[in-house]
């Protein structure tokens, strides 16, 4: 997959109906009152940018899981009426996605205006990609924006299908993500290191080998590891492991092995005997762990050679905690990570939901070059994966 996409300034949108999909999932209270608008401050640059620029512009997005029919409970009119604020002008909101009120909404726009579509998950044929939807869809503008990373890893109709029939180009949102993600994929400054860790191997198998084949050095952490520490003979004790995932582990190390790419798993680890955030920690070596303790951090020795490892890196590449960072007790080893990769100076990038909720908690946010914003899409954007929502754009 290509990496460069056409964006929103290689085509002339002046006086164009442009139909822009949004990431505006954002969460809500019990009265439906916006909690956090972060995704709606984030999507303005885009926005703003069509609005100098004379575009009609017509907004759409999917908002919580309305399983396909109209349901008045993800209804996007809060989001309408806080970006209107927002952008300090009015965003006239449409009552369907595709009827008469949002094809009447998208006609009535002058250049400069704004209209916002209904939630694009009322109707079942949006996570069907269903031609016919995307079409009536499509009919609406004369050219599509892509800016929701988010879900760019889905065929849906108004994250890809509409391609079908519109030009199509990217937003600044995932126009940033893909040129830094995408540049450190396919040609990182050196050395290269990726952290990994989290709750599974077996939600990152496509991850740590498709970035085997790029790393000079890959660091292991989190629950993860105790898989790899018991494919290489240890006793872990209580620690999370995928009885499972045993052969895959040691064929992942053989393939670090043979790529000469320095593959290192913790030596030690902050350990409890039950699972809870008052649980009292203690410190064992990972070759070693009693019988009634499980591993929830990495441990002061790890910490030391993992910031090591990471000094003097030009990209790193971070995805998984390397403990159960929501427990202050075990967060230390995610900090301290976190803090190595912020002195690093190296490019860095953080991908996955958690991961990103974790440099934020702990204060690190501002001190990375890039959190990803889509957390499956930012997982099977380092898997190498093809990503519907950017595959469908035009390429430079
Ligand atoms: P991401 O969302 O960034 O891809 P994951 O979902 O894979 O990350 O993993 C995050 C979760 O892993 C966190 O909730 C964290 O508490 C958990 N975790 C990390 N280390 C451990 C551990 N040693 N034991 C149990 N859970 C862990
Ligand atoms: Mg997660």
């Amino acid at each position: 997959m290509t990496y460069q996409k056409k964006t929103i300034e290689d085509i002339d949108v002046s006086g164009k109906r442009v139909l822009v999909r949004c990431d505006f999932n954002v969460p809500q209270d019990d009265t439906g009152a916006i909690t956090n608008d972060k995704r709606i401050v984030e999507s303005l640059p885009t926005i703003r940018y069509l609005i100098d620029h004379g575009a009609r512009v017509i907004l759409c997005s999917h908002l919580g899981r309305p399983k396909g029919s109209v349901n008045p409970k993800y209804s996007l009119r809060p989001v309408a009426a806080r970006l209107s604020e927002l952008l300090e002008k009015p965003v006239a909101m449409a009552g369907d996605v595709i009827g008469p009120d949002a094809q009447a909404k998208a006609a009535a726009l002058q250049n400069g205006d704004v209209c916002l579509l209904e939630n694009v998950r009322f109707h079942a044929e949006e996570e069907k990609n269903d031609a016919a939807f995307a079409k009536a869809l499509a009919s609406l503008a004369e050219i599509y924006v892509n800016d929701a990373f988010g879900t760019s890893h889905r065929a849906h109709a108004s994250t890809a299908g509409v391609a079908d029939y519109l030009p199509a180009v990217c937003g600044y949102l995932i126009g940033k993500e893909i040129g830094v993600m995408g540049a450190a994929l396919s040609d990182p400054k050196r050395p290269f290191v990726a952290v990994l860790g989290g709750a599974k191997v077996s939600d990152k198998i496509g991850v740590i080998s498709n970035l085997l084949e790029k790393v000079d050095t890959l660091i292991i952490g989190g629950a993860m590891a105790y898989t790899f520490l018991t494919a290489q003979g240890a006793s872990v004790g209580d620690s999370r492991i995928e009885a499972d995932k045993l052969d895959y582990a040691r064929e992942m190390v053989q393939k670090a092995a043979d790529r000469g790419v320095r593959f290192l798993l913790p030596t030690d680890n902050v350990c409890a005997d039950h699972f809870a955030a008052d649980a009292a920690p203690v410190v064992h070596d990972s070759m070693s762990i009693p019988a009634g303790y499980m591993g929830l951090d990495i441990g002061p020795e790890t910490i030391r050679t993992y910031s090591d490892a990471i000094r003097g890196a030009g990209t790193v590449v971070w995805n998984g905690p390397m403990g159960v960072f929501e427990f202050d007790t075990f967060a230390e080893g995610t900090r301290a990570i976190a803090q190595a990769i912020a002195d690093s100076g190296a490019i860095s990038i953080i991908g996955g939901g958690d991961s990103a909720a974790a440099v934020v908690q702990l204060g690190y946010a501002d001190r990375m070059t890039h959190i990803s914003t889509g957390g499956g899409a930012s997982l099977e954007f380092l898997e190498g994966l093809v990503l519907p929502g950017i595959a469908c754009l035009l390429d430079k």
